[in-house]
């Protein structure tokens, strides 16, 4: 099976390649044979991404926004109806099921350019009455040239999360896919030129962190939405403020998600499943502190591997199938850090532990009991089928160790009683909570973190605060007075 994209680039409406650059193979994660390849952009290449956008975005910020959502709305209507061949590419590109990404990866793309396209037309300023008769108004204006950089679990969900909301407000973006998933994001940028985006709008560009370097300091970017890791951010940001640019960052997490005694035991371990195995594990938001109260401990235990015995394991292209491999050679070597981590430092192995033998980076969906808030696997992210069950007792305890941790991405309860809910998701200090729930992602709602675990919120109509600036105009009616 070789998949190779008809070109590594996609700029000024045309696959463009450049065999000068860094190859890059792509590697399918159930197998772990070589499934196409790509160059890493030269600097020849991101300035004819760069000089592209800038230019097409003049043109692009001035139609109105109808016109620019009406684009946006086809593109979301083509993804939807190619969502199968799209999906199995995300699956070769990620390992990742094909029955979820039949239902959670282009369906989520077209959904946010459904979303923005239509938010598209409403967006205006204010009128603001004044003394004496004087007014001011406010216009909200595109940013200008915007930078996507994207992690590997989710590549053609990010590149329109990120792409939607710049397009609808007026800018021009360079989406900037990871090494390791680099296929995804040029079908985006295709389907858009398809649906009538004028050439230049939305360009991608492949690369390592060298190439998502050189665009940050490009000093004709306005903006840089990056989703990654805490120390890719840091860099990042740290970069972009050099050139006072505006910023996004979606980053890492190690989510709190408690459950009370009286929570439904099916609804929460239902929910635990989802928050620490869902994309074997490589979800951001997950909840893989599992704070359980003492009383219902042993049932969530028994339950949870009851259910956990249900997953099938095995070929990703296959829909039976609802566990993955995890995405590269790499991420699997980590997460098996992290588990002989675990084990030494005194944490019960309750189910799985193991590499599954075979071709591909299988590893068994791996439950840890009895872990204490300061072993490695309850204070550093793994980003891999690792659930970590802390016990607990009592509301204000939980509550003070859930927010003993940098990050604050998400956070998730389960409990019947509804008073205690929300006084809890109070108190917690993440940027997107779950009651009774785990890791629903809805365009219509703000995502983000807070802590170290992000700035600024993607989806929803708060995303346009991040992708389009206020000018404010100041109209005099009547004659100056001034000192002099
Ligand atoms: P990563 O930080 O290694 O890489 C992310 C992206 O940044 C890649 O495209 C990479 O090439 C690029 N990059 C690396 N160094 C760079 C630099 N100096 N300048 C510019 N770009 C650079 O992350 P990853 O391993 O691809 O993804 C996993 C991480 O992403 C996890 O920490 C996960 O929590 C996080 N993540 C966050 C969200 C969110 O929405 N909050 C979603 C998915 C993943």
């Amino acid at each position: 099976m070789f998949i190779q994209p008809i070109a590594s680039h996609f700029i000024d409406g045309a696959y463009v390649e450049d065999d000068n650059g860094t190859p890059i193979e792509v590697i399918y994660p159930a197998t772990g044979t070589i499934i196409g390849r790509v160059y890493s952009a030269t600097p020849a290449i991101i300035e004819r991404a760069v000089e592209s956008a800038k230019r097409a975005q003049i043109g692009w910020a001035k139609l109105s926004g109808t016109e620019r959502g009406r684009v946006l709305r086809r593109a979301a209507d083509i993804i939807r109806e190619r969502n199968y061949d799209l999906s199995v590419l995300e699956t070769y590109d990620t390992g990742k099921p094909l029955s979820e990404t039949l239902c959670a990866d282009a369906t989520s793309a077209a959904d946010a350019l459904e979303y923005f396209g239509g938010l598209a037309g409403s967006l205006t300023g204010e009128y603001i009455p004044l003394a004496d008769g004087n007014w001011a108004y406010t216009r909200r204006e595109a940013l200008g040239l915007c930078v996507g950089i994207g992690a590997w679990n989710y590549p053609m969900q990010i590149a329109c999360w990120k792409g939607a909301p710049a397009l609808a407000c007026g800018n021009a973006m360079i989406f900037k896919p990871s090494e390791t998933t680099p296929m995804c994001a040029l079908k985006v940028a295709e389907i858009l030129v398809e649906a009538g985006l004028p050439p230049g709008l939305y360009n991608v560009v492949q690369g390592a962190g060298d190439v998502g370097a050189a665009l940050v300091s490009d000093p004709r970017v306005d903006k840089v939405s990056l989703t990654g890791s805490v120390p890719t951010g840091r860099k990042v940001y740290a970069s972009a403020a050099a050139g006072m640019k505006h910023v996004t960052m979606e980053l890492g997490g190690k989510s709190p998600l408690i459950i009370f005694d009286d929570a439904d035991l099916d609804n929460c371990v239902s929910g635990a499943i989802l928050a620490n195995f869902y994309s074997t594990g490589q979800i951001c938001s997950n909840g893989t502190r599992v704070f359980v109260q003492s009383g219902i401990k042993d049932a969530f235990l028994k339950r949870l591997c009851e259910r956990l015995d249900l997953a099938v394991i095995g070929d990703p292209q296959d829909e039976a199938t609802n566990f993955g491999p995890m995405a590269s050679e790499r991420q699997l070597e980590l997460v098996l850090g992290f588990i002989k981590k675990g084990k030494e430092e005194g944490a019960r192995l309750v189910t799985g532990g193991n590499r599954i033998s075979g071709e591909g980076y299988y590893i068994q969906p791996t439950v840890f009991a009895d872990v204490s808030d300061n072993m490695t696997i309850a204070r550093e992210e793994i980003f891999g089928p690792v659930m970590s069950v802390l016990d607990f007792e009592d509301e204000a305890e939980v509550i003070i160790r859930a927010n003993a941790t940098e990050f604050g991405l998400a956070a998730g309860i389960f409990t019947a009683d509804i008073s205690r809910a929300h006084r809890v998701i109070d108190e917690l200090q993440s940027g997107t909570c779950f009651i009774n729930s785990y890791n629903d992602a809805p365009v219509e709602v703000p995502f983000g973190g807070v802590k170290m675990s992000g700035v600024g919120r993607e989806n929803s109509k708060e995303a346009i605060s991040h992708y389009s600036q206020l000018k404010s105009v100041f109209v005099r009616m009547n004659d100056m007075e001034s000192p002099f």
